[in-house]
């Protein structure tokens, strides 16, 4: 189950937004050459509290419980 004060690169603070709301661009994976785009809900050791609020987990989360129903 997925909370919204967890920890994800939806709401850490080097999450750049990409493919909306599903997957993000990491700026921390890019400076370390690792594959920058990561999936919202997932997160790393170097996660670190987003400053600025942004609607990327609720969106996330409201997206992966949509499911089958939110294709089309
Ligand atoms: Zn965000």
């Amino acid at each position: 189950m997925v909370e919204n004060d967890g920890k994800y690169c939806g709401n850490c603070d080097s999450h750049n937004s990409y493919d909306y709301p599903t997957k993000v661009f990491c700026s921390t994976r890019y400076a370390q050459n690792k594959s920058p785009i990561v999936e919202t809900l997932w997160h790393c050791e170097s996660w670190n509290r987003v400053s600025q609020e942004c609607y990327c987990v609720r969106e996330a989360v409201k997206e992966k419980n949509n499911g089958d129903a939110s294709q089309h």
